[in-house]
């Protein structure tokens, strides 16, 4: 028998717009406030000219969305994708913009993307590229406007090239422009590890209030990328067990654990996880529905929908990866008692130590490891308990509860502001 799929519109604007109405009726926000919120302050939409190897000329789409920066410059990464579109743009804008204020950093929220392919040109091409779309964005980021970061398929690299092409317009080194940054260009220690370090503060939080042993538990990770493959080896770490990995290619499993070094180290040789010493292949799906303690989706959108929450076994869910969980799956989480941490708090550790980064290119004076980890899990714990406790306040999941925090946190800072003029 054919099982139809759920009704579930997946567009991810209507999704932001879903997840902040819920915590504006629940927070009684006002009319008026509801309409300044529902909207981002402002759109960049530029043409990027740029000269290719061969002579000719292309031009590229690129966008720069600031959601609102009520509570300070707004923050959020640069995405080069074939598929950026300014909707996908403005809901990660808008994302961005409750993340920074549920870890209580002083940004608002912004994003930018460029429509292109990035495999498919040279890195002299790519050069240029970033070069143009910095200069066509300009007129609107700045070290107190608004800091881009990086994002899907930029990196280091990119933010080197946006940091010279503005520092070469002001005559200056403008350090403060970008962050993601490398090390000997005023990047921060521990960046790389960030996000996946404070989704593991927020796990340890989560296994202390449910009273599981995070040492010994058995974790499953979709994704084995950046914050994934960190994930796993700190959890591992910390005594976890990790029973299941993944990539784009499909998941290995084993009920009795493996090294997630080890794992890692194949990867790098043979291009994907598949083929592990002591594992045996799964799907992607079957990873999600496994048998497990703590189920870490740190890949693509919409993995747990409602098709498939119903069957996820896990006590608690940490989304290192941006909006792995659709509202309807929320839902049917939290009716089944699993413990979901949403992306906007479990992979804030990123975004948070790129305002160590800027605040550390302020100064002129940098952090060891140490400190940079330190003042994270201070942040990050933090924000576990608050968020938790809104989400006791008004008896629902993190998520909402996280969206009551950030969103109250906005609305504060835009009404004691005013409406300009
Ligand atoms: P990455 O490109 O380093 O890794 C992504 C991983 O996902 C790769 O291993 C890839 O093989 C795997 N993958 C891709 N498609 C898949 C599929 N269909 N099924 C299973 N695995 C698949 O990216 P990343 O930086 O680790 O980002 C992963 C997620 O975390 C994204 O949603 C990103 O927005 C989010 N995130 C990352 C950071 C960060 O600092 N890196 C910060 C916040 C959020």
């Amino acid at each position: 028998m054919t099982r139809t799929r759920p009704q579930e519109n997946l567009n991810p604007s209507d999704i932001a717009r879903e997840q902040f109405n819920i915590a504006a009726d629940l927070l009684e926000l006002d009319q008026s406030m509801r309409a300044v919120l529902s909207v981002p302050k402002r759109q960049l939409l530029v043409s990027i000219p740029v000269k290719m190897d061969d002579g000719s000329i292309k031009v590229f789409e690129g966008f720069r969305v600031q959601y609102n920066i009520a509570r300070g410059p707004g923050k959020g990464g640069i995405r080069y994708h074939p598929d950026v579109s300014l909707d996908e743009v403005r809901a990660l804008a808008a994302w961005m913009t409750w993340k920074c204020a549920t870890v209580g950093i002083p940004y608002g929220g912004a994003k930018g993307g460029v429509r292109v392919d990035p495999h498919k040109l040279s890195q002299g091409e790519l050069e240029r590229l970033t070069r143009r779309y910095a200069v066509e964005i300009s007129p609107i980021i700045g070290p107190h406007v608004d800091i881009p970061a990086p994002d899907v398929y930029t990196n280091e690299q990119t933010m080197a090239w946006i940091m010279d092409t503005i520092s070469m317009i002001t005559g200056g080194s403008q350090l403060g422009i970008v962050t993601g940054k490398p090390i000997s260009l005023g990047g921060s220690l521990g960046r790389a590890e960030a996000t996946a370090r404070g989704c593991q503060f927020t796990i340890r939080e989560a296994c202390k209030l449910l009273g599981i042993n995070l040492s010994g538990a058995r974790v499953a990770v979709q994704g084995f990328g950046n914050a994934g493959s960190i994930a796993a080896r700190l959890l591992h770490e910390d005594g976890a067990k990790i029973i299941a990995v993944s990539d784009t290619r499909g998941g290995i499993f084993n009920p009795k654990g493996f090294d997630p070094v080890a794992a890692l180290k194949h990867k790098e040789k043979k291009g994907s996880v598949i083929g592990f010493k002591n594992t045996e292949m799964i799907t992607n799906s079957d990873l999600l529905t496994l048998n497990c303690d703590i189920l870490v989706p740190a890949a693509l959108e919409n993995q747990i929908n409602l098709d498939n929450a119903h069957q996820i076994k896990a006590r608690i869910v940490a989304e290192a990866a941006n909006g792995p969980v659709t509202p309807g799956a929320d839902r049917v989480l939290f009716e089944n008692g699993v413990f979901d941490i949403p992306d906007i708090l479990a992979n804030a550790g990123g975004v948070t130590v790129s305002y160590f980064e800027w605040v550390q290119d302020q100064y002129g004076f940098f952090w060891s490891d140490d400190e940079v980890n330190k003042y994270l899990e201070k942040i990050m714990v933090k924000a576990f308990h608050e968020v938790n406790d809104k989400a006791t306040q008004y008896k629902t999941h993190l998520r909402t509860g996280a969206y009551c925090l950030a969103v109250s946190r906005v609305a504060d800072a835009t009404r004691i502001r005013g409406i300009f003029p």
